[in-house]
């Protein structure tokens, strides 16, 4: 999936770097470079806070390859004598040659200077304040470089509750979560701005975090997911002291806010490397934190992890085709072996398993655990718990009272339970012809009709625009209530 090695064709090797042939600079302030360094040597500095200048490669990305509405901000802003960078994820993967989710830009402009230069922006974030630059249903997000908040002793409680002071360019690079995140390019000089050390860990495909990662990961516990999700998606190694620290700190995962959790946890689900996901979060003991229950049934059964396999390799060949995973779907195939833990080919008619417990009250019994733990939208519980029960009722069975294909696929739960039972199918090369028979049952139906609509909701929430085709999570207004009419007094008329 990923480019090996060859991918950094174009990239200084370290020989090239110390017989100086490649353009590297160090510059006082990012933008203005000053004459070329003397080549820094480049270990790993995982406790080491001494960075010293920053690491400027020349390395021109086409045009082709960046947002075109990123750049029309970064002009801009620049235009108004803004210092303005792409930043982040976008970097990261424009360098890893993995085509970008997002592009995130991050600037010396305030919020309030960024909405004065762009009419088509919005301020949002109560406790850290952003621009949303808006371009249909895109959304080009500006941060202010700011630095981050840091515990002053060992013993203190080192979870971040604060983190909302406006910094320079290289205190913002080094709050950020790992060296391959802290990277800025600069699209006007073509150039990637290295505080960090991430170009180093680019290269040789590690994910470290930026600073001790003992620290790091008290002070926000959910880079730990967030290092798996890039291990598994971009194909990285974790380096050993990161990898130690996750195994001390991850019982401190639910310290973080819950659906921070859960959105890390779609955001796996998403990421067309869901498998790799799932199994690094196994090996590294998180699972065990975050999903117990799941953790727990794999431990009791072990040939429950290959379901789990063979179903999120069949999500992932979906994902990389554009199908966009819900959280029911993702959870529910994290829950199937668990609620039918003899598989779905050995249903019986009457829905109580060997040991006497009924599908339901398995379902029920995991959520009881999974809804609080996650903060899981009543919607997705509710869709969850109907998408498993359903699939007792759409595997192909032998004797089966007689019912309407039709009046099932309309029921608004139906594309989720069908992409699941798909999910399935595929992965047990199995069950063609009655998914062909629901599938055509689904087709049958009148377009307009919200069960004809699969609710797949955007890769990321917190991106789409309020009101715009995508945008998941809104709340249906409610009717207001009818006023009733108040009983005419005895004496009036
Ligand atoms: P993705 O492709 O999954 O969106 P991303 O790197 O863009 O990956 P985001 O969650 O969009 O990840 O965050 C954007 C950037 O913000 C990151 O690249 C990182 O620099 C920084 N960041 C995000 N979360 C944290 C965190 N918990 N701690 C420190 N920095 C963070
Ligand atoms: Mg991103």
């Amino acid at each position: 999936m990923f480019d090996g090695p060859e991918a950094f064709a174009d990239f200084p090797s370290d020989a090239e770097r110390s017989s100086g042939e490649v353009h590297e600079q160090a510059a006082d302030a990012p933008g203005r470079p000053s004459p070329p360094a003397t080549p820094r040597d480049d270990v790993p500095r995982e406790e080491s806070e001494d960075w010293g200048s920053p690491r400027i490669i020349h390395r021109p990305i086409p045009a082709s390859e960046l947002d075109r509405d990123a750049v029309v901000v970064i002009r801009r802003l620049t235009r108004q004598g803004h210092t303005a960078y792409l930043v982040g994820g976008c970097v990261r993967d424009l360098l890893l040659a993995t085509p970008p989710k997002d592009f995130d830009i991050a600037t010396s402009a305030r919020p309030r200077q960024v909405k004065r230069v762009f009419r088509n922006c919005r301020i949002i974030g109560r406790r850290f304040r952003l621009a949303h630059v808006i371009f249909g249903t895109k959304i080009i997000e500006v941060s202010t470089f700011r630095c981050g908040a840091t515990a002053s002793s060992p013993e203190e409680d080192l979870l971040i509750r604060e983190d909302n002071v406006f910094g320079t360019p290289e205190e913002d690079a080094r709050r950020r979560d790992f060296t391959i995140n802290g990277l800025f390019y600069d699209i006007q000089q073509g150039t990637v701005i290295d505080y960090v050390g991430g170009l180093h860990d680019i290269e040789r495909r590690t994910v470290r975090t930026i600073g001790d990662p003992e620290i790091r990961f008290q002070e926000d516990p959910i880079r730990i997911l967030r290092a798996v999700k890039f291990a598994a998606r971009l194909n990285l190694h974790i380096s050993p002291k990161t990898m130690e620290a996750i195994e001390r700190h991850r019982d401190k995962i639910p310290r973080s806010a819950p659906p921070r959790i859960l959105e890390e946890l779609l955001r796996m689900g998403r990421g067309g490397a869901s498998w790799e996901s799932f199994e690094l979060m196994r090996t590294t003991g998180i699972l065990a934190v975050v999903l117990p229950d799941v953790a727990r049934g794999i431990d009791e059964q072990p040939d429950r992890l290959d379901r789990i396999r063979r179903h999120l390799e069949a999500l992932d060949a979906r994902v990389r085709t554009g199908f966009a995973a819900t959280a029911p779907i993702i959870f529910g195939i994290y829950l199937l072996p668990l609620v039918y833990p003899d598989g779905l080919d050995a249903l019986a008619p009457e829905p109580v398993r060997a040991d006497g417990v009924r599908t339901e009250h398995r379902i029920e019994n995991l959520l009881q655990d999974i809804i609080p733990r996650l903060h899981l939208p009543r919607r997705d519980a509710g869709r969850l718990r109907q998408i498993l029960m359903a699939q007792r009722r759409l595997v192909p069975a032998p004797r089966r009272r007689r019912f309407s294909r039709t009046a099932v696929a309309r029921q608004a739960y139906f594309p989720e339970a069908l992409a699941l039972l798909e999910i399935q199918g595929a992965s047990i090369e199995s069950w063609t012809e009655e998914i062909e028979r629901w599938r055509a049952a689904l087709d049958r139906l009148p377009k307009a009709s919200p069960a004809s609509r699969p609710r797949t909701g955007p890769e990321d929430r917190s991106r789409s625009v309020p009101g715009e085709p995508g945008a998941g999570g809104r709340r249906r207004k409610r009717r207001p209530r009818r006023r009733r009419r108040k009983p005419a007094p005895p004496d009036a008329g």
